[in-house]
């Protein structure tokens, strides 16, 4: 028998650490007559988008790069720029992406040393220390917050060490800009990058990399070519430079349509007021973790001052599986499984980032509450729901 409710006609609410739901102005942006990537409209669409993207992560000297491709790609643009085969390349490692962009710097001829902690657990300062002391690194990754574990990294005092060690510091930011506090210039990032689809607000698409002047010095001073055309700086520093001075140009065709959708959300964040926007993400991510110990479920991260507030990554109870996802999907939301290859069969996640209210935060834990009583987890009904209440209100 089929039950037709009011949410058929619309898909579950999605909390999932990306894509997310997208404010109804984004959308819109979406849906606007097609226009060539030489139109004067979006052309200041553009420009505008690299403005903002200045202001959001606090970088007014970056040189900003935003090119048709996921989180990935901005990933590999860090990587294919900065480093020459022999180079050698410190990555602190919290989880998957950080493997991610190890595995990427090998890929592109660099030396990768790797400085390890359990999943959920961060290493320390002392021993990041230790290893660039170890050696000359042309540059040190950090994942500012790894989806796989919903561990924050302390990236300001990591900027700091790969200063004083004269290495490049490369911050993934894809789960973290437009969300946590994040600062590029005061807090020595040489690149930040990110994408569309996370905390930013925008449909998936974009990959979008911030240069600060060290990390342009560093790529000028190259001996070999880039070894891809599509990734290369020096095929779209031209392009970008163009947009800005309100003369566009040609290398390969932007992702007009999204660029158009970043525009509107980075407008929205901006709005918002960056300070303000990550306090609400602190606020909502302090209710979730209220709700997620009134249920009797225990975060993956090993302490506090390690928890994003972008997503939580939270251990099944014992009796509970994978199947937990589908009976909370069956409830109306979507959240996301286990990702790290440790946690997969033992965590999921919960994306709260961008435009997440209260209320969504307890439509997402009643659903929860629903799919765990489903799958035979015992507790109060409404526990987490009132956590929330009381931690929101
Ligand atoms: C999602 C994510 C990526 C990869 O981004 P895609 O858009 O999926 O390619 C990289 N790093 C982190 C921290 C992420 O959360």
């Amino acid at each position: 028998m089929r039950r037709y409710t009011s949410r058929m006609a619309t898909p579950n609410l999605l909390m999932i650490p990306g894509p997310i739901g997208l404010t109804p102005e984004v959308l819109r942006a979406l849906s606007e007559p097609q226009r060539g990537h030489l139109d004067p409209n979006f052309m200041q669409a553009f420009a505008r988008v690299l403005k903002r993207l200045r202001e959001v992560l606090g970088a007014p000297q970056a040189q900003p790069f935003v090119v048709a491709g996921s989180g990935t790609l901005a990933m590999e643009m860090a990587v294919a720029n900065l480093v020459q085969p022999g180079e050698r390349a410190l990555v602190v490692n919290s989880g998957y992406f950080s493997d991610r962009i190890g595995a990427m710097l090998e890929l592109h001829g660099a030396q990768v040393t790797h400085v390890r902690s359990e999943p959920g657990d961060f290493p320390s300062l002392d021993e990041v220390e230790r290893a660039l002391a170890s050696g000359r690194f042309k540059l040190m990754t950090v994942t500012h917050v790894d989806t796989s574990t919903g561990v924050l990294a302390p990236v300001e005092a990591l900027a700091k060490l790969a200063r004083t060690h004269q290495a490049l510091c490369v911050v993934d930011g894809v789960c973290s800009v437009g969300g946590e506090a994040l600062e590029q210039d005061a807090w020595g990032i040489d690149v930040a990058f990110t994408a569309s689809q996370k905390a930013l607000g925008a449909p998936p698409g974009l990959a979008a990399l911030l240069a600060g002047p060290r990390a342009m010095e560093a790529w000028k001073a190259r001996t070999k070519p880039v070894a891809a055309m599509y990734l290369d700086f020096a095929q779209w520093l031209p392009i970008h430079q163009a947009y800005e001075a309100g003369t566009p140009s040609y290398f390969a065709t932007p992702a007009v349509n999204l660029i158009s959708a970043l525009d509107v959300s980075l407008g929205q964040l901006l709005e918002e007021t960056m300070p303000a926007r990550v306090a609400r993400h602190v606020r909502l991510a302090k209710a979730a973790r209220a709700a997620w110990t009134a249920l009797g479920l225990e975060p993956v991260t090993k302490r506090e001052e390690l928890t994003a507030h972008t997503l939580s990554a939270i251990r099944y109870p014992a009796g509970v599986d994978a199947a937990l996802v589908k009976h909370v999907a069956a409830a109306g939301v979507n959240i996301a499984g286990g990702l790290h290859p440790a946690l997969k069969a033992s965590s999921f996640r919960v994306g709260h980032m961008g435009a997440v209210t209260p209320g969504a935060l307890l439509e997402t834990v009643g659903a929860l509450e629903r799919g765990l009583r489903a799958a035979g987890h015992r507790f109060e009904p409404g526990a987490g729901v009132a956590a929330v209440q009381r931690a929101s209100m």
